[in-house]
């Protein structure tokens, strides 16, 4: 699948059961007309997908995915989901190593490349969140911190499989504090994500990764930063709950 054309993805994080989202998916579907020159996913709670698989089953324009997954195949992990059992739920992506998995239950980078294998084992394609606490950017470490996340993941992908990862460049003081990357800045770290992949995969390789911005996008901001060179597409988290708003995102892409 190529996914080099703007990617729009809202993030529900622990919202929207089932009844939610099948009322979000029939206001944003007559909000939204299929397009081809983007993509637009949803990661719903894995309580919710099977709605919302159904409420997208005449639209195969959208993408579904799950937030997290285990690494392992099955057993004893009470409240986990394996990447098989989310690809039989009909999952196509899994967001893995976003903030709140690393700063709120402590994932570690080990454990983030884990996952990554798991999902390209799985057949379906990871979407690597990376980015830096402010107490990072302050110390000067933006940098350092977003190439050690992907250094630790990079290596366990391999360049066949390199066209079912995607990237989430998504800095930690931006996530949900209404405060955004300025796109200059966004773009700055977009080329060090994008360094970092053409290092391990080649230019080319490395070229055809989508690299997505993500912290308090709105329908306000979204123009200016989707227009910044490098920024190949969004992942929203507040902004994606409201079905008129992340329409709006979605059009706001140039395409
Ligand atoms: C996110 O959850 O990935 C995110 C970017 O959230 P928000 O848009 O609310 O900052």
């Amino acid at each position: 699948m190529a996914l080099r054309k703007p990617v729009l993805a809202g993030n529900w994080k622990m919202t929207k059961g089932p009844t939610e989202t099948v009322g979000f998916f029939a206001d944003f579907l007559n909000a939204w007309m299929p397009r081809d020159d983007r993509t637009v996913v949803f990661f719903p709670s894995d309580v919710s997908l099977a709605a919302a698989l159904d409420a997208t089953a005449d639209r195969p324009d959208v993408l579904l995915g799950v937030q997290n997954v285990h690494w392992e195949r099955s057993g004893a992990f009470t409240g986990e989901t394996s990447v098989g059992m989310a690809a039989d739920a009909g999952a196509k992506l899994v967001l893995v190593g976003h903030s709140e998995r690393r700063h709120v239950f402590g994932e570690t980078d080990g454990e983030t490349a884990k996952k990554v294998r798991a999902v390209l084992d799985g057949g379906l394609i990871a979407v690597l969140c990376v980015g830096e606490t402010i107490g990072e950017r302050r110390a000067g470490d933006a940098e350092a911190v977003v190439r050690r996340q992907l250094a630790a993941v990079l290596p366990v992908v391999s360049a066949q499989e390199v066209e079912r990862l995607v990237v989430a460049y998504e800095p930690v003081w931006a996530i949900g504090t209404g405060e955004t990357a300025s796109p200059a800045d966004a773009g700055a770290m977009h080329r060090v994500c994008r360094d970092a992949l053409a290092q391990a995969f080649g230019r080319e390789a490395g070229d055809a990764v989508p690299v997505l911005y993500g912290g308090s996008v709105k329908p306000d901001n979204a123009a200016e930063l989707l227009r910044e060179p490098g920024v190949d597409g969004v992942l929203v988290g507040g902004a994606s709950l409201d079905p008129a708003g992340f329409a709006a995102i979605c059009g706001a892409a140039a395409g």
